[in-house]
């Protein structure tokens, strides 16, 4: 099903036309923000100089610090009169983000948001519960502005009181829901335990953290849903820069609406499709907030094959953020390529730690994995097949020679929160 079928399936010689009268119009409303200014007088670009999707390199990159730097409106291209929202992030460290919406970027917003939900099929006849903090976070009211839009009939639910939102996906027949992967495993572990039964529930939207495929095939065991992978970020309006259709491989990237580079975080050099790195981010119709190449900060890549769907290009699901990566002898690694190998063994369990030594001036990768209990005779020595297995698995992925050892069940630490399963030990000498 499609929203915007003209858009959504636009050839590419079409779309390259749009995108780049998009573009040079984005320049404009640059041109009124006084970072811009500054960044186009030091670098001796003329505005004019950026007619074409080639010329985007010329610019340089737009990162979250410069964000924080114009705190609060320094990087409103309108005046805040023509400003009917304000949205911020959390700011982990030090002030949030501050971010504009005009009239016609609410409507952008929304229109971009009723796609994503008609592509993974819902209609009029569906009941949504919006189970996202419905406040200063964009994805609660950026959610619920699109589904309204859609037609779809709209639960403003916002976070906490569980048993209220289980009785009410139960007596109100809700169909789809959208929360965070963590909290939609909570939810079906209450409503287990309250005994309620869930079985209007058919879809339901993930997103706010990167999950596994593990998690989803747990998500839609336990809640009976098919599992949608949702990406965006208040910079970038909020949700709906990418999602996952149907077909369940890739985020599809609205490109009449954002342009996306992939680079090398650490060279910032452009990387080709198949290439993992940093998501870099031009939107093409942001009125308030126009910006140029934005660094994400997020690790995917630009998927090759043309998806069954008719519609364009996709991300791969997003494994985790550049300030993660680690660079061993040259070669950029990320911890969740690591545990991505090591879920998909089953000879071994899902605890783990990464060691990282430079012995002779080498740099060294060492990765302890626990042997699953299934596994797990008494002996350790008996598991040379599984840590020749683990070995040749990361070598594929990483391109990397790692020391691997298993230890046994239980002997590794547990982290309640954030797991901080990456030690460095380079800076040490
Ligand atoms: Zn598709």
């Amino acid at each position: 099903m499609f929203w915007d079928e003209a858009i959504e399936t636009i050839k590419p010689a079409e779309l390259r036309i749009l995108q780049e009268k998009r573009l040079r119009e984005t320049i404009t409303r640059c041109m009124k923000v006084g970072f811009y200014q500054e960044m186009f007088r030091r670098e001796g670009i003329n505005p004019s100089d950026i007619r074409t999707l080639d010329d985007l390199k010329k610019i340089p990159f737009t990162r979250k610090s410069d964000l924080r730097e114009g705190y609060p409106f320094g990087f409103m291209a309108v005046p805040l009169q023509e400003v009917v929202r304000i949205h911020t992030t959390s700011g982990t460290t030090g002030k949030p983000t501050v971010v504009g919406y005009t009239k016609g970027d609410i409507e952008n917003w929304s229109g971009l948001i009723a796609r994503n939900l008609t592509m993974i099929g819902l209609t009029n006849q569906d009941v949504f519960q919006n189970m996202v903090n419905m406040g200063m976070f964009t994805g609660g009211l950026g959610f619920h502005y699109g589904s309204e839009k859609a037609g779809i009939t709209t639960l403003p639910a916002g976070t906490g009181n569980t048993k209220r939102q289980i009785e009410m996906i139960h007596d109100f027949g809700v169909t789809a829901i959208h929360c965070t992967p963590s909290y939609g495993l909570h939810l079906a572990e209450a409503a287990t335990e309250m005994k309620m039964d869930l079985s209007s529930l058919r879809i339901g939207i993930f997103g706010a953290e990167p999950w596994s495929e593990k998690t989803r095939n747990e998500l839609q065991k336990k809640l009976g849903v098919e599992a949608f992978d949702s990406y965006g970020m208040s910079e970038l309006y909020g949700p709906g820069v990418a999602f996952e259709c149907p077909e369940h491989k890739g985020l599809h990237i609205w490109h009449d609406s954002y342009l996306v580079e992939i680079i090398d975080p650490v060279s910032g050099k452009t990387l080709g499709p198949g290439e993992r790195g940093e998501l870099v981010v031009t939107p093409l119709v942001k009125e308030a907030m126009p910006l140029l190449r934005y660094r994400t900060g997020d690790i995917t890549m630009i998927m090759e094959d043309a998806c069954p769907c008719g519609r364009g290009p996709k991300l791969a699901r997003f494994t985790g953020r550049s300030d993660d990566m680690l660079v061993i002898r040259g070669i950029n690694v990320f911890p969740s390529q690591i545990e991505h190998v090591l879920l998909a063994i089953p000879e071994v369990g899902n605890h783990y730690m990464v060691y990282v030594d430079r012995i002779n001036h080498m740099d060294e990768m060492t990765i302890e994995v626990e042997v699953s209990r299934d596994n797990f005779h008494g002996e350790l020595a008996d598991l040379k097949k599984v840590q020749n297995k683990v070995i040749k698995s990361l070598r594929d992925v990483l391109e990397l020679r790692t020391t691997v050892h298993l230890v046994e069940p239980g002997t590794l630490p547990r982290f309640e929160g954030k797991a901080k399963r990456v030690v460095d030990r380079r800076g040490a000498d």
